[in-house]
């Protein structure tokens, strides 16, 4: 399948424009898989989405997800961006949003089984995958154990949900943990071959990607087209203080290179966490970057 995300960072981008990114996306990586596909984008405070009883205080996600070709995603976003009352015009200084075109592994191509799959109710955390969890039956029965009922027939619906329950143990009393480290305890708990983009309401405007085995490549630019091709040759050599003002995830070059030609492939067990505009590149190693309320997270 193909995965995608793009964030803009300080640059206002109409929800339109947003759209059309994570949409051509998609149409560049149809050939990888076209069975369904989905997009998750934030909506607004003000939107008609918005619930009093949400456990966060950001704008809540919009996930639209749809069997069959792109074009059927392209056709049922604008209808439904319509019926919820989505203002196309909107700017967004900062926005992250998540894309996926799937070539089914387990469960039926259905929008149940489309993703972004998701942790449950409110979208907590939500997750594009390109590959296989082979111990995802293990990690299902755990997790309905534990309370969580699950609504596709998919491997990845075990990864937000494993997301939201290290996250809730985590954060139980003990204030932050960081986006990096719920999804560094995520991966330490999963088998088999992935590349993943995550995106959560509780770390607003952050996305972290990680991968072992399948494809993903980072893409960053300056300024969007071409004034800014030069700007960043070594992708992984960006420090914090180098703000890209876009960045893209991509398993195929093929949908970056019309945004920008700096880019580098994701090594396995990388994970990359962009926040507030820096890009930073951590090792999953386990043992080192643990805190004690995460080690303790899944040991219940
Ligand atoms: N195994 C996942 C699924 O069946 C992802 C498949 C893919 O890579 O498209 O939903």
């Amino acid at each position: 399948c193909g995965i995608f995300a793009y964030l803009n960072y300080n640059v206002g981008r109409e929800r339109r424009y947003i759209l059309e990114v994570l949409l051509n996306g998609l149409r560049r990586l149809e050939y990888r898989g076209y069975d369904s596909s989905g997009i998750a984008i934030d909506s607004d405070m003000s939107s008609v989405m918005q619930s009093k009883s949400k456990p966060y205080d950001t704008a809540p996600p919009v996930v639209f997800r749809q069997e069959g070709k792109i074009e059927s995603l392209v056709t049922s976003v604008y209808s439904e961006v319509d019926k919820l009352d989505l203002d196309l015009e909107k700017p967004f200084l900062v926005h992250a949003g998540i894309a996926h075109t799937r070539w089914a592994t387990h469960g039926v191509p259905a929008p149940r089984n489309s993703h972004p799959q998701s942790s449950g109710e409110f979208d907590e955390f939500l997750v594009v995958h390109n590959g296989i969890i082979t111990n995802y039956e293990v990690l299902k029965q755990t997790l309905v154990r534990h309370g969580f009922t699950f609504e596709s027939d998919t491997d990845t619906e075990v990864i937000p949900k494993l997301a939201k329950f290290v996250f809730d143990k985590a954060s139980d009393g003990e204030g932050g943990v960081t986006f990096s480290q719920v999804v560094m305890e995520v991966m330490r708990q999963l088998e088999g071959a992935y590349a993943l983009i995550f995106k959560s309401p509780h770390y607003p405007n952050e996305l972290i990607a990680c991968k072992r085995g399948s494809t993903l490549l980072l893409g960053v630019n300056e300024l969007g087209g071409e004034t800014s091709r030069h700007l960043f040759h070594d992708v992984k050599a960006l420090t914090a203080n180098d703000k890209p003002k876009e960045l893209f995830f991509s398993s195929d070059l093929c949908a970056i290179v019309e945004h920008t030609k700096n880019y580098a492939a994701v090594e396995d067990d990388e994970i990359v966490h962009i926040k507030d505009g820096s890009v930073s590149i951590l090792k999953f190693d386990y043992e080192k970057e643990k805190p004690a309320s995460v080690q303790r997270a899944l040991s219940v």
